[in-house]
């Protein structure tokens, strides 16, 4: 039992769980959510001092149909599920998305000749609203486009999402179904002990009779340690710029390239807070801490722009961001169990880990019970919880005068660019996966995300921040979070 179900409060250095799962990105958050609707104790073992602070947090966001995966691949299974997993619970949840759809551009010959044979794959996925459209059709869609597009390929459901509420949704609601999140946790080493697993972390043992290793960019660290050699990761790093809410107009829909071997390519796309993106790149690097953006970057970006639309190049760049996809030497997502471990490996989830998230989630399930994991489900299951909205689509707090009638908290606005009041800044710093730092206060609210990038506000967010974390006094020295 839980310790919201039984009362106790579990205590992690001497309980021993009967699930912990390594890494609190998405794929790790929604793990835990999907185990924890069962009859399990689960911790969820995050190295760094927040959830959602790895590739998790600087994506593309978009919300993938999966129409141009491998066919006959996990990844392309799961991608298609996943998208109807998160679309509904998106839903339920408060998400914010917008079914923006998406427009495969092809800009040479071989290009437009590559077309027929992508609504062929999207068909072999499942996918069956594809339409292969004429340039005509491609400049009544996006007029702003560079000269020279030939034709173009429809893909009607692919949408922007906020990866940030997701990966918060995911872990909050793991947290209200019994999971322990413990943070500043990074696993260092493992001892197989009498009936459970000992991983040896940063801040003190942690004990599971189960482990999943949902790391990431670390997965094949923690994969030897369990002495396995199967893979090797390659942070793959991805440069994007995000130009001004002023451009929103040029972009309605997102404008995809043909994808090669080595990825989807650059893109453009609007975001659900207003903007737009142009990116990402792929390089392969080593160092897989190195999120910094390059010259280089910048130069291959301003080339991909002045192509694919010049006018945008005209608009303001308000930031610029770099992730690193955890690029593996095989060709499709490492989802394996090693039943007389107790593990298993959740590894190789490149670039469509956002999209596939819950479905790979739904998929581990059932690899673990194959591998002996007894699971029942829970007869009753906490309401997802309802997440603060970060989306232009739908009304934020700012321009509610009900809400602000009833806290004025709500009509202080601290981020005049985005528009974020002292009552989202408070509640973020007191939610139950609350932020602890500036950086966790920009996903959770948007504050400093806008054209002064925090020049102006930083200050009064800092000191909002501050304040509420010593009122709260969640701030623990072993940095075990609690209810
Ligand atoms: C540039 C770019 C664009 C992308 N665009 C999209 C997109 O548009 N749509 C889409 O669906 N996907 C996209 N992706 C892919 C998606 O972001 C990833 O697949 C997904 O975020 C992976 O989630 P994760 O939970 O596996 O990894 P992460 O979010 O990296 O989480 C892994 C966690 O494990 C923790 N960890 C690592 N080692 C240890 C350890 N030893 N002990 C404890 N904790 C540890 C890390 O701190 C981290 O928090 C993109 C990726 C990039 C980089």
């Amino acid at each position: 039992m839980s310790a919201h179900r039984s009362g106790r409060a579990r205590n992690p250095r001497t309980d021993v769980y009967d699930v912990a799962v390594v890494g609190a990105g998405i794929v790790g958050a929604a793990l835990a959510r999907e185990l924890s609707g069962h009859e399990l104790t689960v911790a969820l073992v995050e190295a760094r001092a927040d959830v959602g602070d790895g590739t998790s947090k600087a994506n593309t966001a978009i919300l993938h149909t999966g129409f141009d995966a491998e066919p006959g691949t996990l990844e392309s299974r799961l991608v298609a599920r996943g998208y109807h997993l998160l679309s509904a619970y998106a839903e339920a949840t408060g998400i914010p998305v917008e079914r923006t759809g998406a427009l495969l551009v092809a800009w040479d010959r071989e290009e437009l000749g590559v077309l027929p044979r992508l609504k062929e794959k999207a068909e072999a996925n499942g996918y069956q609203h594809c339409r292969l459209v004429d340039a005509d059709e491609v400049y009544r869609a996006v007029p702003a486009l560079g000269e020279g597009a030939l034709g173009g390929l429809t893909v009607p459901d692919e949408s922007v999402i906020c990866t940030w509420t997701t990966n918060l949704a995911l872990a909050t609601d793991a947290r209200r179904r019994g999971t322990e999140l413990l943070l500043r946790h990074a696993v260092t080493g493992v001892r197989r002990d009498d009936g459970h697993t000992t991983l040896l972390t940063t801040a003190g043992d942690v004990r599971a009779r189960w482990v999943v290793n949902a790391a990431g960019l670390g997965a094949d660290h923690i994969d030897r340690l369990f002495g396995h050699d199967r893979f090797t990761v390659t942070p793959r790093r991805g440069e994007l710029f995000v130009f001004d809410k002023l451009a929103r107009p040029l972009v309605d829909t997102i404008v995809l390239p043909v994808p090669t071997s080595r990825g989807k390519g650059v893109l453009i796309a609007p975001t659900v807070y207003g903007n737009v993106m142009l990116g990402p790149t792929a390089e392969d690097l080593t160092d897989r801490t190195d999120t910094a953006t390059s010259e280089s970057g910048h130069d291959f970006l301003l080339g991909k722009g002045e192509r694919l639309m010049p006018r945008l190049l005209a608009e303001e760049i308000t930031a610029s961001y770099a992730g690193l996809r955890a690029a593996i030497d095989h060709g499709d997502y490492l989802v394996e169990a090693t039943p007389e471990q107790r593990y298993l490996l959740v590894g190789g989830i490149r670039s469509t880990g956002l999209s596939a998230g819950l479905a790979i989630a739904e998929h581990a399930r059932g690899v673990l019970a194959g591998a002996g994991l007894p699971l029942r489900a829970r007869d009753r299951l906490p309401d997802p919880p309802r997440m603060p909205n970060l989306g232009e689509a739908a009304e934020r707090p700012y321009q509610n005068a009900g809400l602000i009638a009833r806290d004025p908290a709500y009509g202080t606005i601290v981020c005049f660019c985005e528009r974020v009041t002292e009552g989202e800044i408070r509640d973020a710093c007191h939610a139950p996966v609350p932020a602890r730092d500036l950086d966790g206060l920009r996903r959770r609210t948007r504050a400093m995300n806008g054209r002064c990038q925090g020049f102006f506000c930083g200050a009064a967010v800092e000191a909002l921040r501050a304040r509420h974390h010593a009122d709260d006094g969640r701030d623990r020295a072993d940095g075990r979070d609690e209810d």
